[in-house]
This record gives C-alpha cells, sequence and structure tokens, in this order.
C-alpha cells in the first residue's frame, strides 16, 4: 500500500507553518484518538499515521529531509546515493530498507534518546548514505580501485564542527533547560515532543557560525576510492564505516553503504560463481568431433573439445574459468552449451554434397535416426 502524503494526513498544505501543522495534527489526534473512535477500527490506524506524520514535521531536520526525499528519507536513510546511476538512493527495494532499519532505528534512537541523558554532548550521528554502483562482469571477475564522489556534508573546518562562531561555545538550550525535548497539555493528554527552540540537541548557538549557519557541517561532494573485491555480485554491500553524512555539531559520522549491480553481459549469464554461455557450433563440427574456442570472462580463450554426434544443447564444462569466491574458496566453473547451427545460404556445390549425404543416411543407414526408427515403429504397430 503505498504511504499517504504526510501533510495530507494531517490535513495542511505542503507549505504549511509549524503551527498550522501542530494545529493540524491536534485537530487531527482529537478526532481519530481512539478512546473516542472505540467503534472504529480503522480510526487506531489512522491515528498512528497521524502520529507518525507529525513526528517527522514537527522536527525541522526530519521535516527538511521529507521536504527533500519524500517517504524515501525514512526507508533507507537521508540524501546521499545516485551518484552510480539514475533512480539511486533509496526505496524501490523491500529488502534493502528492512536491512536498513536497524542502523536507522539506531540513529533515531540515538536522537530521540538526547533528553534522557541530560546536559552533556548534544552532538547527533550523521546519517548513513547509500550508494549505487553499476559495474561490468568483467570488473566483478577482477575487482578494481574506482573512485566516486559522493555528495555528503562534511565537518565545518571553520568552526571545527562546533557551529558556534569564533571560539565560542554551544549554551543550554533554555526552553527545554538541555533536555531536548518539551511536555506540553494537548487536550486531555500530554505529549512529550522535540524541543522546538533547539530541535532536540539541548544546546543553542548564539553567535552561529557563518560558514555552517550553526549546524557544524557544509554540503561538499567527496571524492573516496573504494576498493571493490574480485567476486561481488549484484546485491553486494560494501560498508565504509565512518564515511557517511558529518554528524550534527562535531557528532560521529554515519556510515557509507556501497550497493553493486553488476550489469548484465551478452555473452555470458552467472549463477553464483558460475558462468553459463550459448556457443554456437556447425553442424559439421558436432557431427565429426573437434574443439572449439571460446571467449573466457579473463579476457583470455579457452578450448573445448566436442565429441563426434554431439547434439545441441549439449554442455560442455571448463573448470575453473568461473568467478572467483568472494569469501575465498575456489573460482567456479564455465559451462559452454553447444547450439548446432544449421547451414544456409549454400553454394549448388554444398547442395549436392548435402543431398548426396541424405541418400546415403536412407540408404545406408535406415535405423540411424531415432526419429525415423520411431515412426517406423509406430506404423508397424498401427498395422499390427
Ligand atoms: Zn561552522
Ligand atoms: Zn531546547
Amino acid at each position: 500500500m503505498a504511504k499517504r502524503d504526510y501533510y495530507e494526513v494531517l490535513g495542511v498544505s505542503k507549505g504549511a507553518s509549524s503551527d498550522d501543522i501542530k494545529k493540524g495534527y491536534r485537530r487531527k489526534a482529537k478526532e481519530l484518538h481512539p478512546d473516542r473512535n472505540k467503534d472504529d477500527p480503522s480510526a487506531e490506524a489512522q491515528f498512528k499515521e497521524a502520529n507518525e506524520a507529525y513526528e517527522v514535521l514537527k522536527n525541522a531536520e526530519k521535516k527538511a529531509a521529507y521536504d527533500r526525499y519524500g517517504h524515501a528519507a525514512f526507508e533507507g536513510g537521508m540524501g546521499g546515493g545516485g551518484g552510480g546511476r539514475p533512480g539511486g538512493g533509496f526505496g524501490g527495494n523491500q529488502d534493502f530498507s528492512s536491512a536498513f532499519s536497524d542502523v536507522f532505528d539506531d540513529l533515531f534512537g540515538n536522537f530521540a534518546g538526547g533528553g534522557q541523558r541530560g546536559g552533556g554532548n548534544r552532538a547527533s550521528r550523521g546519517s548513513d548514505l547509500r550508494y549505487n554502483l553499476q559495474i561490468s562482469l568483467e570488473e566483478a571477475f577482477g575487482g578494481l580501485q574506482k573512485t566516486i564522489n559522493v555528495p555528503t556534508s562534511i565537518g565545518c573546518t571553520t568552526c571545527n564542527g562546533s557551529g558556534a562562531e569564533g571560539g565560542s561555545e554551544p549554551t543550554s538550550c533554555p526552553t527545554c533547560s538541555g533536555m531536548g525535548k518539551v511536555r506540553a497539555q494537548q487536550g486531555f493528554f500530554t505529549v512529550e515532543r522535540t524541543c522546538p527552540t533547539c530541535s532536540g540537541l539541548g544546546q543553542i548557538i548564539k553567535n552561529p557560525c557563518k560558514s555552517c549557519q550553526g549546524a557544524g557541517r557544509v554540503e561538499k561532494d567527496r571524492a573516496l576510492s573504494v576498493n571493490i573485491p574480485a567476486g561481488v555480485e549484484t546485491g553486494t554491500r560494501i560498508r565504509l564505516a565512518g564515511e557517511g553524512e558529518a554528524g550534527m555539531r562535531g557528532g560521529p559520522s554515519g556510515d557509507l553503504y556501497i550497493f553493486i549491480e553488476v550489469a548484465e553481459h551478452e555473452l555470458f549469464q552467472r549463477d553464483g560463481t558460475n558462468l553459463f554461455c550459448r556457443v554456437p557450433v556447425s553442424m559439421a563440427k558436432a557431427a565429426l568431433g573437434g574443439s572449439i574456442e571460446v571467449p573466457t570472462i579473463d579476457g583470455g580463450r579457452g578450448r573445448v573439445q566436442i565429441p563426434s554426434g554431439s547434439q545441441s544443447g549439449r554442455q560442455m564444462r571448463l573448470r575453473g574459468k568461473g568467478m572467483p569466491a568472494l569469501r575465498g574458496g575456489s573460482a567456479g566453473d564455465m559451462f559452454i552449451e553447444l547450439a548446432v547451427e544449421t547451414p544456409v545460404n549454400l553454394t549448388s556445390r554444398q547442395k549436392e554434397l548435402l543431398a548426396e549425404f541424405d541418400e546415403l543416411s536412407e540408404n545406408n543407414n535406415p535405423e540411424s535416426s531415432n526419429f525415423f526408427s520411431s515412426v517406423k515403429s509406430f506404423w508397424d504397430s498401427m498395422k499390427g
């Protein structure tokens, strides 16, 4: 089921002020509160939906992420990615988002948990970033060193990440006394919400750094050299610890996850470490036997011996000519499936020879073909 737009859920317009968002939420919360809707089973789900929408829209950081990336901001994380190919970023694949959920629970857990710690450092951890990287099968075979440009944010060098101008220190937020959260009576229930003054950080900056507007980090593209090991496949994730988005106000950086996608190859299909390909063989060679040369994934050539009388679809194997195993172990094999080709555009001499061949086949060896012998025995049985 598609998720509803958060603004729509709260019944406010996209450009709504934080006050309007708050009012919209209160209205919905009263309307949908489970205590008032005992007979309407859908009210509870809608109430939860409204709570979820408000959780995001009341928080300046989360709201900005939502405005920019939509629901995807919380499915896979915020921002980043996409450098490898269009449609990067997040969402799309359920497995990915569930794989990420623990990471992001952790992230938002830290953020929300700031209130309980009381005082101290309010820095929050930077977001994890995802980068989609498409490589060729040959690159997956050999492994590679690749420089990627990751759009992310880095710690501000002007204020050393503190967000405060000229060596001044952030001070405890007066609204929430440094707790990061405030309690408020809303109608008949009390809610605890992120402090609007400090966005839950518990600290405010009187003189924000001019380079980063007090965030302690600035947007920047970073060039990273990544080592892609041999044997990776589509879905392989490579984690670069601490290479994600910088934390707020000197908090720890998130991680960068590189998601590998190996492009389709025109000749080889892959199954784990094994490779498969179809190779055309002339009718004469399939009948007489011989050897054929086939291209291999390492850029070289391999030779396979074809037994005489080979039929189309016969599989030959080149041991050890498949893909390397990512976590050690022996390399896979390469399987070659023969595709026997019927000759076309024959010269008159070739036609003559084939006709002669056909005659010889019928006269001298009528039982040689399984097909003809089965037709013959079928007619025999009908007669009998
Ligand atoms: Zn700064
Ligand atoms: Zn505060």
